[in-house]
């Protein structure tokens, strides 16, 4: 089976026609979409809470900003974009009072609705566009003229109106420029973060820091250590961003290439079947579990799991040779706050 895609001639972008889109939130993702949608003709109005730091920021964009409870009264869409562990209370106790009849509430992942954290009344229209990218990249791929792909489901439609609403909005973010496909709320929540755990962030860390710990175990230098294993991932994963696995083959030698197909299986072993556990948790609702748990019980294991890592040796090692190398606009991340590296004292070093 090919998934169908759709770009922008398969969208009716009328379909928001005379619609007012209320952006809640304005972060990663909903500083994007709000000035996206606000650059494509959308009437954008951003919902923040009285004191959000964001307002300054949203109103210097030159965006409208009302209180959540005000924005989602005067919207025809509402887009949640506070963080997926926020949304439930926001939207409790500001968003589903406020909706207008024939509302389109819409996510950006569908972790909320999949787990039944959020139960929308059945009167509403619900539905989904999530980009498959962060947001400073969909701002900025959509100001060069380009767009970041999304997925995008529609889990209720009441109006019957939902399906042309979700694909026009998501071709207001620039996304349709890329390509679009349709899933579920379900196969989006599931597949979302199967590849984040298993792959894109858990994986690859791990693979990242028991490789460098191999090195620096062995008695080699940390910093030749770093330069082999975090460094030089971006130089090989470009290659595959362009062409694949193939290009990227093509492009290393030969002795890299043989040793690719001769160590990789055996540094997997055991890989897949702990992949197909992994994705079993979180499909049985055993991941979502024990995360919620966790944040109601105040979040002491999060915090404690993010300082181990925090101060393992490669990011130390790491910051000190990024911030020799101006030229990646390194970021330095402290306590939460990431910073660019240039408005960093460097202390002599
Ligand atoms: P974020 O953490 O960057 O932004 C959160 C925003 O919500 C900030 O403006 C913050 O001030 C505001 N906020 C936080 N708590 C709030 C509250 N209680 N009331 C009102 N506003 C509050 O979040 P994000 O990463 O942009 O994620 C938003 C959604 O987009 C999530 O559903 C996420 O899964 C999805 N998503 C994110 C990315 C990404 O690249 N970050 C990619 C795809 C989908
Ligand atoms: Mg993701």
């Amino acid at each position: 089976m090919t998934a169908r895609m759709y770009y922008d001639n398969d969208v009716d972008a009328t379909a928001l026609d005379g619609q007012t889109v209320a952006i809640i939130g304005y972060g990663s993702q909903g500083h994007a979409h709000a000035l996206n949608l606000h650059e494509s003709g959308v009437k954008v109005i951003v919902g923040l809470a009285e004191g959000s730091k964001s307002r300054a920021l949203a109103q210097g964009a030159g965006l409208e900003v009302r209180t959540v409870a005000e924005a989602v009264k005067a919207a025809d869409i509402v887009m949640i974009l506070v963080p997926d562990t926020a949304q439930k209370a926001v939207y409790d106790a500001e968003i589903e009072p406020n909706l207008r009849p024939g509302a389109l509430l819409m996510f950006a992942h569908g972790f909320n609705i999949r787990f039944a954290r959020i139960r929308p009344p059945s009167t509403i229209d619900v539905g989904m566009v999530a980009p498959k990218g962060p947001g400073h990249l969909l701002r900025s791929v959509y100001q060069a003229g380009g767009g970041v792909p999304a997925l995008f489901a529609v889990e209720q439609d009441a109006s019957g109106t939902a399906r042309a609403r979700t694909l026009a909005y998501a071709r207001a973010l620039g996304a349709t420029r890329a390509g679009v496909l349709e899933t579920t709320f379900k196969e989006e929540t599931e597949t979302d973060l199967f590849g984040e755990q298993a792959l894109l962030c858990g994986g690859v860390s791990a693979l990242i820091k028991a490789a460098f710990e191999t090195l620096v175990e062995a008695g080699y230098q940390p910093e030749l250590a770093y330069f082999e294993t975090m460094h030089e991932l971006k130089l090989i994963v470009d290659l595959m961003y362009r062409g694949g696995l193939n290009f990227m083959r093509f492009s290393v030698s030969d002795t890299a290439e043989y040793g690719d197909y001769v160590s990789g299986p055996r540094v997997a072993e055991g890989v897949k079947a702990a992949m197909k556990d992994v994705l079993a948790d979180i499909q049985s609702g055993s991941f979502a579990d024990r995360w919620i748990a966790e944040q109601e019980a105040g979040g002491a294991e999060f915090r404690r799991l993010r300082e181990r890592d925090r101060n393992h040796q490669i990011e130390q090692v790491g910051a000190d040779l990024r911030a020799q190398m101006q030229f990646l606009n390194p970021v330095v991340v402290r306590a939460g706050e990431a910073q660019a590296a240039a408005e960093q004292s460097t202390g002599g070093r």
